[in-house]
């Protein structure tokens, strides 16, 4: 571990999967920090600043959907959801909850460690588009450098992958994109399984933007409105 390691904070109340999935995280480089309950992992996660949170739903105190939101209320940190099953997905996608990833339980610790690096990789990277000047998207405004988004002159904090989805479709405003189109160049998966992620997120973003700027294109996929 070097002073630079990538900061995980792995929020699990079962001490078997917290211990088994912090050493394998420490021999991947990471510098881990660990808490098992919800007011543990709000309060961790302020004073360490995490680069990632590794989240478990269920907790006790309160649940890992409260944690995500009191978490992301004060900073925008990526988040992998851990999941009990895969219809605890599906109910936590349909939420909208702001998680950047799922994995379901029982989940491989090689397949856990390449979403870890996969999503921190998108966040290292400048914005997906964008360029350097900021975008105009009719009430919108993107500064993709500084991952900002303004409605009407009113910031609005969003997700780092959040933030890379309305990029994406800022940049290719008035098209329609399909969501395997958006999960390979937001998410940089090759594969459509995870679709229901993108659903989840355009969710998340009409719930913080307005209903009235992403079209859903039934059968096809999502499009930013052009300014109008
Ligand atoms: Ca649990």
């Amino acid at each position: 571990m070097t002073a630079d390691a990538p900061r995980i904070l792995l929020v699990e109340d079962e001490p078997t999967i917290a211990r088994a999935v912090a050493d394998r995280l420490a021999a991947e480089g990471f510098a881990v920090d660990t808490a098992a309950d919800g007011p543990a992992a709000v309060e961790r996660a302020r004073a360490g600043e995490p680069h990632l949170i590794v989240l478990d739903v269920m907790l006790p105190g309160f649940d890992g959907l409260e944690v995500c939101r009191r978490v992301q209320a004060e900073r925008p940190v990526p988040v992998l959801m851990l999941t009990a099953r895969d219809d605890e997905t599906d109910l936590l996608v349909g939420l909208g909850v702001g998680a950047d990833d799922y994995v379901t339980k029982p989940f491989s610790m090689r397949e856990l460690v390449a979403r870890i690096r996969a999503v921190l990789r998108r966040v290292e990277r400048p914005a997906a588009g964008g360029g350097p000047a900021p975008v105009r998207v009719g009430p919108l405004e993107l500064d993709a450098r500084a991952r900002r988004v303004r409605r009407d002159g009113r910031e609005v904090h969003l997700t780092p992958t959040e933030f890379d989805l309305l990029a994406c479709l800022a940049r290719n405003r008035g098209a329609v994109l399909t969501r395997a189109v958006l999960l390979e160049q937001v998410w940089d998966w090759a594969d459509a399984s995870g679709t229901r992620v993108v659903d989840s997120h355009v969710k998340a973003l009409r719930r913080k933007l307005g209903p009235d700027l992403i079209r859903t294109v039934h059968g096809v996929g999502y499009s930013l409105e052009a300014a109008s």
